[in-house]
């Protein structure tokens, strides 16, 4: 760093995502990816004629995406902000609502507490239950901003609606802010919740179930005076930023919905049979409604399994945090994958015995 960055942002602790190996080929099962490609009609919409126009700025209103956002999600455009990422709407919302404080969980998305770090937030980091689930109640009347991934990360577990919904109610002096990253491989969609509460965002991503992580495309959806907030922000700071390319995946990737929930659905049976097999190999197994699994054996620590799969090509995500450091996730890929995945798992630990 050099002498002349603010000291505050110096001491902070940065996000540190998962490896994004550009050397030798891994089966990559860390960062949650999606296994399969867009949909076809993804690939056909970035055509040369729109790389051509790159020479012109993108629409900072993102209107044809907002529009079909919209359509999708039974909402207005004017209730639908689009972000680089959901990671940029997470951190317009940490900047936008959390003055007064935000409460989350100690074992969730590594973002929220970078987020409050930056802002100067002052976090309330609820530890999850013994069983790694999420009590609601800790959540109720809280007097501080409120946020919540649904399903869970790095667990799947995941909170039906209604619990979701005495939250929102509980919390009318503050912003709740409902991560659905991976709510489309099994997880119960709060975004009906906005027309009845104006506290409640609901954050959702192209990253993971629609094959764009690399498009950089998230969105949010509340009431409309929240998304004029985010959207102050981001005039603020980079109004054009979705770039013109992304804009036409993403809008064609919300006209192909069979493609991908078919897909989807797919991904999750992949996940059920897995789960399934780690359970037989003597693996605890969080119930998992996303599209990774989050599993430990007793009788190797996270950390070597982790490196047992890195030297066999197998990329998994493993956390240092002592809470959870004897578990791996590990994102659902093809069914190739995981087979290839779990025969690796059963002759690590056969060795071990
Ligand atoms: N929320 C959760 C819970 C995540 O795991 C991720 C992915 N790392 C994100 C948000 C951000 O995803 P993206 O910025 O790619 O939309």
């Amino acid at each position: 760093m050099s002498r002349f960055i603010d000291s505050r942002l110096g001491a902070l602790e940065e996000y540190v995502p998962g490896e994004q190996p550009q050397d030798k080929k891994y089966i990559k099962l860390n960062t949650n990816e999606f296994p399969y490609p867009p949909a076809p009609q993804v690939i056909a919409a970035v055509t040369a004629a729109e790389v051509a126009d790159l020479r012109l700025y993108s629409d900072p209103t993102c209107k044809v995406l907002k529009e079909k956002l919209a359509a999708r999600y039974g909402a207005e455009p004017e209730n639908v902000f689009v972000g680089n990422g959901s990671d940029e709407v997470l951190n317009f919302a940490f900047m936008a609502w959390c003055r007064g404080g935000a409460a989350f969980a100690d074992i969730t998305y590594g973002f929220y507490s970078v987020f409050a770090e930056l802002y100067g937030i002052d976090a309330e980091v609820i530890p999850l239950k013994e069983d790694l689930s999420v009590d609601p109640e800790e959540y109720m009347n809280k007097g501080k901003a409120v946020v919540l991934a649904n399903p869970n990360a790095p667990t799947g577990l995941c909170l039906p609606r209604d619990t979701i919904e005495r939250v929102v109610k509980s919390n009318p002096g503050s912003a709740v802010i409902v991560d659905e990253a991976y709510v489309d491989f099994g997880g119960e969609s709060a975004t009906e919740l906005t027309k009845k509460y104006d506290n409640l965002l609901v954050v959702g991503t192209f990253s993971k179930s629609r094959a764009l992580a690399g498009a950089r495309v998230g969105f949010g959806v509340g009431d409309k005076e929240l998304i004029r907030d985010l959207e102050k922000i981001k005039y603020c700071t980079n109004p054009y930023n979705i770039n013109r390319l992304s804009l036409v995946a993403a809008a064609a990737a919300l006209d192909a919905r069979a493609y991908y929930d078919e897909k989807d659905a797919l991904v999750a049976e992949t996940r059920e049979k897995a789960q399934k097999e780690l359970r037989a190999r003597g693996f605890a197994v969080s119930e998992s409604k996303a599209n990774f699994i989050f599993a430990t054996h007793e009788k190797i620590p996270g950390g070597a399994l982790y490196e047992a799969l890195k030297a066999r090509g197998i990329l998994v995500r493993h956390f240092t945090v002592p809470r959870i450091r004897d578990y791996n996730r590990i994102t659902v890929g093809t069914p190739e994958e995981m087979k290839t995945l779990i025969d690796n798992i059963k002759e690590i630990i056969n060795g071990l015995e």
